[in-house]
């Protein structure tokens, strides 16, 4: 998941990027808000972090130009400023979610969890697929029942297809959404992650999680295959048993490339 903060204050932003990349987002960060809007209208993000006092644009005017622009990534609002009219003029000028500061960290990440999830036409709290299941807030990820040892990366990766499932992903898009802005190198990186992340998920004689679309991209599977010892908490909270795929949603930020 691709993060814009935008933040004038150095220290906050230098902690928001270091703690959300250690978390597996892929983070751009900017100081003030004519650089927030431009990095906003200019790159797909699935999320933007917006403070409101910020030099150049307010983050109000920076929602409410994203918004008359057609742009409709979640947005969450921070603010030092905690009365009801802030709030109230925050969700009013676009933003989608906000949070007043001091926040704390696991709650800032459940924010940013619930406006993922909210902006997708399935919304399960766990990511499945044939035997395969991934929780997004611990970053784990099993097999059958057996833990994975994924990189940041490829949990990224992961998630990403996972919340898409069913549908074809282009390498340009998983490029555009689980790298940052700063990477300038070839497609075939995500082949080669893909490759390393294939070997670590999927098992011989089993359906496969992740399939590749010859020359579209990849796609997770619709299957939800019974785990062969699946963990307790996978099996009890698996929100999909149907094994039907949702349409993917219309809320979808437009793909843009930079
Ligand atoms: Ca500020």
């Amino acid at each position: 998941m691709r993060v814009l903060v935008v933040e004038d204050e150095r220290d906050t932003a230098e902690a928001l990027s270091w703690g959300l990349t250690a978390e597996g987002y892929v983070v751009d960060v900017a100081d003030n808000g004519v650089d927030g809007l431009w990095k906003a209208t200019e790159n797909a993000y699935d999320i933007i972090v917006l403070d409101v006092m910020l030099p150049g644009l307010d983050g109000y005017q920076v929602a409410r130009r994203l918004r008359e622009a057609g742009r409709w990534t979640p947005v969450l609002m921070l603010t030092a400023m905690d009365d009801d009219l802030d709030h109230a003029e925050g969700l009013d000028s676009g933003a989608d979610d906000y949070l007043p500061k001091p926040f704390s960290y696991p709650v800032l990440l459940a924010h940013l969890r619930s406006l993922t999830r909210r902006t997708l036409g399935a919304r399960p709290a766990l990511l499945a697929a044939a035997g395969l299941a991934l929780d997004p807030a611990g970053r784990t990820a099993t097999r059958d029942g057996a833990p994975l040892d994924l990189t940041s990366r490829e949990v990224a990766v992961l998630e990403y297809l996972l919340r898409h499932k069913g549908h074809v992903v282009s390498k340009t898009e998983l490029l555009e959404h689980c790298w940052d802005v700063n990477f300038d190198g070839e497609p075939a990186v995500v082949e080669v992650l893909m490759h390393r992340l294939r070997r670590k998920i999927e098992r011989p004689g089993r359906p496969a999680a992740i399939q590749t679309v010859r020359g579209e991209g990849y796609k997770a599977s619709c299957v939800l295959t019974p785990p062969r010892s699946s963990s307790p908490r996978s099996a009890a909270r698996s929100p999909r048993s149907s094994g039907r795929c949702p349409p993917r949603s219309s809320t979808r930020p437009p793909r843009h490339r930079c």
